[in-house]
């Protein structure tokens, strides 16, 4: 188990609050059917106890039933996408000699676009009202009304990140929304700033 994971991101929404996210694996996997090599990219534990690792080109291998190497002899086949992508992403210290690999993996980067922008349920308003906190990114800014006649809302403008929220290791920032005790979650259930932590309270 020497290899750095990245975050499991997902669009799917299937991880409950009780899947954990792995920071570590496995440096090479393949199952009985599998033809050569692969690189692991995330893994989760769910609550079950199943673990499943993700692999970069595609595909996954869950629980017992794959081998792992830290070293392969000579002459195995190794996935090109696969180790293309987790050498660019940065998973080995070295990749091949002369010539540096890139690979930015998708929806790791936090967003340009603040996801609080325009948002009512992510504006916290500051009496008298004109202007508001971001519950993403706690930044400060003007409060307007927008959306249609069929839609009023009054929401922070659009605006670049302040200091965002650490994100759901699934969903990244996506789906952010107010907890009932005034904190900040994950529409899968996930806290990510308890009520305490912020500046309004
Ligand atoms: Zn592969
Ligand atoms: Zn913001
Ligand atoms: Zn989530």
């Amino acid at each position: 188990m020497t290899v750095h994971l990245i975050p499991p991101v997902s669009s799917l929404g299937l991880h409950g609050p009780d899947a954990e996210p792995l920071t570590e694996g496995p440096r090479y996997v393949r199952t009985a059917r599998m033809t050569r090599w692969h690189r692991v990219r995330s893994g989760v534990r769910y609550g079950t106890g199943r673990t499943v690792y993700s692999l970069w080109c595609t595909g996954s291998v869950a629980d017992d039933q794959f081998l792992s190497r830290e070293e392969l002899p000579e002459g195995d086949l190794v996935c090109g996408p696969c180790d293309g992508r987790a050498v660019g992403a940065g998973q080995e210290p070295a990749g091949p000699p002369g010539r540096t690999l890139a690979f930015r993996p998708r929806d790791l980067a936090p967003p340009t676009i603040c996801p609080g922008s325009r948002s009512e349920r992510l504006t916290q308003a500051i009496p008298p009202g004109t202007v508001g906190r971001c519950l993403a990114c706690e930044d400060l800014h003007p409060i307007r009304a927008m959306g249609g006649p069929y839609n009023p809302r009054a929401a922070i403008v659009q605006h670049a990140p302040g200091r965002l929220v650490d994100p759901c290791p699934f969903h990244r920032w996506k789906y952010l929304q107010p907890s009932a005790d005034g904190g900040l979650a994950c529409s899968c259930g996930r806290v990510l700033r308890a009520p305490d932590q912020s500046a309004a309270a």
